[in-house]
């Protein structure tokens, strides 16, 4: 039903409740700097009308052959979507004075955790919320009572962008539901910001169904946290400009350390479970990546138009070679392990020294010396505080995580699509991971730019 698609769960649907006008104003000061004269006051004030939609999709293909082609059926037939956008409405759906909202950051470390925690307290404190506490340690921080609740406000907030990590901290794991909204109900919880990524989001859209069960009136609005860009629909989510930026310095590290050796060969393991955004990104930004290697993206080692004959290949012709490979890529040539981690991840085996050892082997039995270099960036990408345009989004994503909980939303998320900032349902973000699709026109580019082979 692509009418209805992303229609937003609202408070309303099942409580009885009326809206009041809003306590968000952008001149309630007194001030007069937001002018233009003949602007009706509702623009001056930014607030979005309900009724708003941003365009998912702005492209339209005429044929199914045209390169990156997304069609919804084989004559490639258009269906326009529209998604709700996100901001300060003029009607809102809880009393500022009473809220008490709570915020809980889960899963692993991204850059911009901090500065999105800052932007939702400071809009809340706008509103006039009085009382917002922070859940200490991702969704174990509800039920573990040796975690005490660490309470926010602008002072608290203040200088947290300026470093790394997260001021509530996070963890994987301890996600039972019932236990959680039993700890929301007890704490009189009425707005919850939940940062996560997509098993956060899982859980936050059970809690979200859990509370209107029990008729909790709690508004569950999630930040999408994940560094490898894997959300649906989202042209990127915080953070993952950073880790691109960031993974540079290693690939540069990578390129020099394979250009000043003799026959060097530089190696470099970047995140990436199941998407290979950013080692695709990585290795078109920094130019310097002869190998990208991602999950979604079959290769062999072995054999002609094998990675390793490649290899052999760039040694006599280049003198050196840097490769970059994506955590999750290549896990087929991998022992399997049912091992999985406190989240029921399952765990990945180690790619990244997998194919070092390989290189050394092969180069040790063709007789060619090589000199192999391994790095491993993955915990300095992700304890990073964000760059410039991370820590924008960050606080645009941040800011109205708060308008769309004041507006009675409850289990969506805030997200960016096609330059617009929207809100959407929960599920329609995380049905499966975003993956980087082989066909698509970047991928073709990376091809382009590293010059590599289809290694099958
Ligand atoms: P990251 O990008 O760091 O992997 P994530 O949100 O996917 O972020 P996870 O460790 O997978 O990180 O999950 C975070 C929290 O969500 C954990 O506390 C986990 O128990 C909980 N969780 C994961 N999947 C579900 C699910 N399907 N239902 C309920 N809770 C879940
Ligand atoms: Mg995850």
């Amino acid at each position: 039903d692509f009418e209805n698609r992303f229609d937003l769960p609202h408070l309303r649907d099942v409580f009885d409740i009326k809206p009041m006008p809003t306590t968000f104003s952008l001149h309630n000061r007194g001030s007069q700097i937001v002018s233009g004269a003949d602007l009706p006051e509702d623009r001056k004030n930014g607030y979005v009308n309900d009724d708003d939609r941003a365009l998912l999709k702005v492209i339209k293909y005429s044929s199914p052959t045209s390169a990156g082609a997304e069609c919804i059926d084989a004559d490639c037939s258009w269906v326009e979507q529209w998604v709700h956008r996100a901001g300060p409405r003029k009607q809102i759906y809880f009393e500022p004075e009473k809220v008490n909202a709570g915020i809980v950051t889960c899963g692993g470390l991204c850059p911009g955790l901090n500065d999105v925690i800052r932007q939702i307290v400071f809009t809340l404190e706008l509103y006039g919320v009085k009382k917002i506490i922070g859940i200490p340690f991702g969704y174990r921080g509800f039920f573990d009572q040796g975690l005490p609740e660490i309470p926010l406000s602008r002072n608290v907030v203040q200088n947290i962008n300026l470093a790394g990590g997260s001021l509530l901290g996070v963890s994987r794991g301890g996600a039972n539901v019932s236990e959680i909204v039993d700890s929301i109900q007890a704490r009189g919880i009425d707005m919850l910001f939940i940062l996560g990524g997509n098993g956060t989001h899982a859980g936050a859209n059970a809690i979200h169904n859990e509370c209107h069960k029990r008729k909790m009136k709690v508004s569950v609005v999630c930040v999408p946290k994940t560094i490898d860009n894997d959300i649906l629909l989202m042209d990127k989510t915080f953070g993952f400009d950073t880790s691109v930026e960031e993974a540079q310095r290693a690939i540069n590290s990578a390129y020099i350390e394979a250009h000043s050796a003799y026959h060097g060969i530089g190696l470099v393991k970047l995140m990436g479970r199941s998407s290979g955004f950013i080692a695709m990104h990585a290795s078109l930004s920094s130019g310097q990546i002869d190998v990208c290697l991602i999950p979604e993206v079959p290769f062999k080692l072995d054999g002609p138009y094998g990675v390793l004959q490649h290899l052999e290949h760039l040694i006599e012709t280049k003198g050196s070679a840097v490769v970059c490979v994506a955590e999750g890529a290549g896990q087929d040539m991998l022992e399997k392990s049912n091992a999985t981690d406190a989240s029921g991840n399952v765990v990945l085996g180690d790619i990244g020294v997998h194919i070092q050892q390989r290189i050394k082997r092969h180069f040790k039995e063709v007789g060619v010396p090589a000199d192999v270099k391994y790095i491993d960036p993955t915990y300095m990408i992700r304890a990073c505080r964000p760059n410039a345009s991370d820590a924008i989004l960050c606080t645009v994503l941040g800011q109205n995580a708060v308008h769309g909980a004041f507006a009675g939303y409850s289990g969506i998320t805030v997200g960016i699509c096609n330059t617009h900032y929207v809100y959407l349902p929960i599920p329609e973000v995380i049905a499966s991971p975003r993956t980087v699709d082989p066909n698509s026109r970047m991928w073709h580019r990376c091809l382009t730019s590293t010059g590599q082979p289809d290694f099958m």
